[in-house]
């Protein structure tokens, strides 16, 4: 599998990913931050064959991009149950908040939590990983592992807004992520990548040596 990351929301810092298996070029775009005619360029020039359009949750810095990826592929927006209202409600997705008013498409797939999906030959899971948003999902490819906004590198997601519970985000990373390989490639919706390991170890909030 390979993947592409983007920054399309610089003020946000938001990851967005492509990614994609090279035998079929059968991809997945996660967490579209703003509208990018330069992604949509690369993804036609590449020959890619957009599969699904997943957000990882429905925090407006997620979503921008939604309706420009529908308006230019036949894609089906992705996200997890919990968080679909959020898609469609600058006041949920909070972007109210900052006067954006971030309005997404209403998602084609509504994620219930353990789902594999299919890239070529390549099979995708789907895991529900709640406590930033309750309906926070990460998605697992081979040894990479996209979470969104559940962990950082040296960080967690903040549990202070609407639908976040510490409690519930601890769990989702004690007992989904840290059971991943320690090799796990770690892809965060913001900050640089790391690894499942090294956030065992040295991560000030959940790791080793961090006093919860
Ligand atoms: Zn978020
Ligand atoms: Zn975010």
């Amino acid at each position: 599998m390979k993947y592409k990351l983007y920054n399309l929301l610089p003020s946000f810092g938001t990851n967005t990913y492509l990614l994609w298996d090279e035998e079929s070029l059968e991809a997945m775009l996660i967490d579209a931050a703003a509208p990018c005619a330069e992604l949509v360029g690369e993804i036609k020039t590449e020959n890619l064959k957009l599969k699904y359009l997943v957000n990882t949750h429905g925090h407006g810095d997620h979503i921008g991009g939604n309706g420009f990826i529908k308006r230019n592929f036949e894609v089906p927006l992705c996200i997890h149950k919990e968080d679909a209202p959020m898609l469609k409600e600058p006041q949920l997705n909070l972007s109210e908040y900052f006067e954006i008013n971030v309005m997404s498409p209403y998602a084609d797939i509504e994620f219930k939590g353990e789902e594999i999906l299919t890239l070529g030959n390549k099979k995708i899971k789907i895991i529900h990983t709640p406590g930033h948003t309750r309906g926070g999902i990460s998605i697992i490819a081979d040894n990479l592992l996209f979470c969104g906004d559940t962990l950082f590198a040296a960080g967690v997601g903040r549990t202070d807004l609407p639908g976040g519970d510490y409690n519930i985000l601890m769990k989702s990373i004690h007992e989904i992520l840290f059971i991943l390989p320690d090799e796990t490639i770690v892809l965060p919706g913001h900050g640089p990548s790391t690894t499942i390991g090294n956030e065992e170890r040295n991560n000030p909030f959940v790791g080793l040596k961090a006093q919860y």
